[in-house]
């Protein structure tokens, strides 16, 4: 490998990152009136994609916070030039910079951060990846389910997707089948 001032970074992936924004993120947590209960138990979710999280050394619930809130607004866009703008906002702070690496005479593309901003610049990646397959910014989204602030990649083919999870999507149809059956005979 040619010599680099900072560590490579590796893409997260996706749904850890989703995992990772709704489950530490302060605004999710707040809208399911969850903000005081525990945040989920880092080994036993870092052991789900143990390859992935190698790199990293030791982490605090209140670095996966910090990243988790700083994600959060790419996919609370209005449109794509929110977005853009806003996923160029993370690129800086988090200090990912692309460069040549190379092995012998295969030279290939990197991207490097600061030690200090690995995980956040790996979160960054995830959602670069996700625009090199899909450059839909609609594909990122908030779920519709009323006391969820989730996040979701919709990776549909169709495109429909409005809940973070089957759990969501089951409890807002049901609520609004209640809500349909409360609802006076047509006079
Ligand atoms: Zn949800």
């Amino acid at each position: 490998m040619a010599r680099q001032v900072n560590p490579e970074v590796l893409p997260m992936p996706l749904p850890v990152l989703v995992r990772l924004v709704n489950d530490w993120g302060d605004a999710p947590r707040a809208v399911a009136g969850k903000r005081d209960d525990a945040y989920p138990d880092m080994p036993a979710f870092r052991a789900e994609s143990a390859e992935y999280w190698e790199g990293f050394g030791r982490l605090s619930p209140g670095d996966f916070t910090r990243v988790a809130n700083l994600i959060r607004p790419v996919f609370e866009s209005d449109s794509g030039i929110e977005c853009a703008a806003r996923l160029n906002e993370l690129m800086a702070q988090a200090r990912i910079s692309p460069e040549f690496g190379a092995d012998e005479w295969t030279v290939r593309e990197v991207w490097s951060a600061p030690r200090q901003e690995q995980l956040l610049a790996s979160a960054a990646l995830a959602l670069i990846g996700q625009f090199r397959t899909d450059p839909d910014a609609g594909r990122l989204g908030i779920c519709m389910a009323h006391d969820c602030a989730g996040v979701y990649v919709d990776q549909s083919p169709a495109a429909r997707r409005h809940y973070c999870s089957l759990t969501c999507q089951n409890r807002s149809r049901a609520r609004t089948y209640r809500a349909r059956r409360r609802e006076p005979a047509a006079s």
